[in-house]
């Protein structure tokens, strides 16, 4: 589709080397004088898989936010997948959005009443992708991440974990350069959020750069680098 196009680059058919993400001196403040980050400077290799960790309000969700192309910066220049975020329009903002990162957010953002299949492919409706081939790629990731008995469930028949990994095979189903993972493991008791620390780990290990942002320590602390963020800085 057009917006594909746009961006005038083939599709990654093999994992990229060097920064997938680049942040540079970043500062974001909110209407109303919140400054939520100051100066971040962060880099992060293709193959990563790191924790942003810190006490609420240290920034964490605003950076996701940066990192994910939904907020702009105010001052400080961002590289996602090789594109300067600040020379592209919106369009071409949505286009790098859906080609390049997969999102999971706490609350699941599921349809309510859609199989997990559909949910799925829907995550894949701004991609370019015909009809028939969503579905196809969404079977498959459903089925990567274990639940090849729960393709026509509706989110009210799946557990919280379920939930979970039907939002993280809606975000891996693109095949996409990087996951942002916004607390994933938050409304999920003990057992489901380790459950869902694992997946992330069985894909980063085949390949995808994974962020999981965390306040909780121990999750972070099992994750091989660590982005510790406090007053709106990389400590
Ligand atoms: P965390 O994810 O670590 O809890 P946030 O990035 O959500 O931190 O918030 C950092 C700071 O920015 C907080 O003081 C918060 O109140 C403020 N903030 C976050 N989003 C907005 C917004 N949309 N408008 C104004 N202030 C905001």
């Amino acid at each position: 589709m057009t917006s594909v196009i746009e961006l005038s680059e083939p599709a990654r058919t093999a994992p990229a080397t060097g920064p997938v993400i680049e942040l540079n001196r970043v500062t974001k403040t909110y209407p109303g004088g919140v400054t939520a980050l100051r100066d971040v400077d962060l880099t992060v290799l293709a193959g990563e898989l790191i924790a942003i960790v810190g006490p609420s309000g240290s920034g964490k969700s605003t950076m996701l936010h940066m990192i994910g192309t939904l907020d702009r910066p105010t001052a400080g220049t961002i590289r996602i997948d090789g594109h300067d975020v600040a020379a592209l329009t919106d369009r071409q903002l949505s286009a790098l959005r859906a080609r390049s990162i997969g999102f999971v957010f706490q609350q699941f953002h599921l349809a309510p009443g859609r199989s997990a299949v559909a949910n799925v492919a829907d995550g894949l409706l701004y991609s370019g992708v015909p009809k028939k081939e969503r579905e196809r790629l969404a079977r498959a990731a459903l089925i990567r991440v274990g639940l090849e008995d729960r393709l026509g469930h509706r989110p009210h028949q799946l557990s919280g974990g379920e939930r979970q990994r039907v939002a993280v095979a809606r975000a891996v189903a693109g095949d996409p350069a990087v996951l942002l993972a916004d607390e994933p493991t938050g409304n999920l008791d003990s057992v489901a959020g380790a459950g869902v620390v694992d997946l992330l780990r069985e894909l980063n290990a085949a390949g995808t750069t994974v962020l999981v942002i965390t306040h909780d320590h121990e999750i972070a602390a099992s994750l091989p680098r660590q982005v510790p963020m406090r007053d709106g800085q990389v400590v």
